[in-house]
């Protein structure tokens, strides 16, 4: 892949909760923060500790939330355990404004939007997989943001995500086992074009 083209593709990073996305993306703006822009989504979902609105989110109402829907503000909108998500047509036009390549990281509902009703958006969709269920719990729990409620949505929703990705819905697999050695298998993946040094799918056995 030409750098030029690298340069222009945007990336869709999805993968289940707390499989480790936004750490790996904190990592690659900040070795590179002229390089990617990322994609900030709406969301009706409190902020966590150390998240910023404007940065992690646009943090909103619900009632803010359905009135960009009826505007027809957003590519793409789901509801994932119980709250709001959206990408904003300004989020993805904001980063492409400023020369970047844009990241978005988004569920597997959006995804399937995208592919369905975006296709000339033309994304490099990356998976990012645990290594196992049980560790993809023991890091939801470790992270000690979510309530039981919103830790058992989001391991239910995993499990619908891993069978999506098994089904060869990603040009990509990075699994998350050893933080840097997964950061430099993405690296390799978007900023070489190397699709190639991606990772495969494990099997789940614990599912
Ligand atoms: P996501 O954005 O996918 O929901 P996070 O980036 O918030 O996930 O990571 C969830 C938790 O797992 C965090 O506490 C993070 O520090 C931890 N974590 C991320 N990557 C790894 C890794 N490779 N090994 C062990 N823990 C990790
Ligand atoms: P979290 O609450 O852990 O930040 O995110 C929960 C899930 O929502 C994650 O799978 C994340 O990728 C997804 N998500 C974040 N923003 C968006 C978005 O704009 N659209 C969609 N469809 N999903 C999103």
């Amino acid at each position: 892949m030409s750098i030029a083209a690298n340069l222009i593709r945007p990336v869709v990073i999805c993968g289940p909760s707390g499989t480790g996305k936004s750490t790996l993306l904190k990592k690659l703006f900040v070795e590179f923060p002229d390089r990617f822009g990322f994609s900030v989504s709406h969301t009706t979902r409190a902020p966590r500790p150390g998240e910023e609105n404007g940065t992690s989110y646009h943090f909103v109402t619900r009632e803010q939330f359905l009135d960009l829907v009826k505007a027809d503000g957003f590519i793409e909108h789901a509801e994932f355990s119980g709250n709001m998500y959206g990408t904003s047509v300004k989020a993805v036009e904001d980063v492409k404004k400023g020369g970047k390549m844009c990241i978005l990281d988004i569920d597997t509902q959006g995804v399937k939007l995208i592919k369905k009703n975006h296709p000339y958006l033309n994304p490099l969709y990356v998976f990012i997989s645990p290594p196992s269920l049980s560790s993809l719990k023991t890091r939801l729990t470790g992270r000690g943001t979510e309530s039981e409620q919103s830790m058992s949505a989001r391991l239910a929703a995993a499990v619908g995500e891993l069978d999506y990705a098994k089904s060869g819905a990603f040009d990509v697999v990075v699994v998350n086992d050893d933080l840097e050695r997964a950061y430099n298998v993405l690296k390799q993946v978007i900023i070489d074009g190397k699709t190639e040094a991606g990772d495969k799918l494990p099997h789940f056995e614990d599912k």
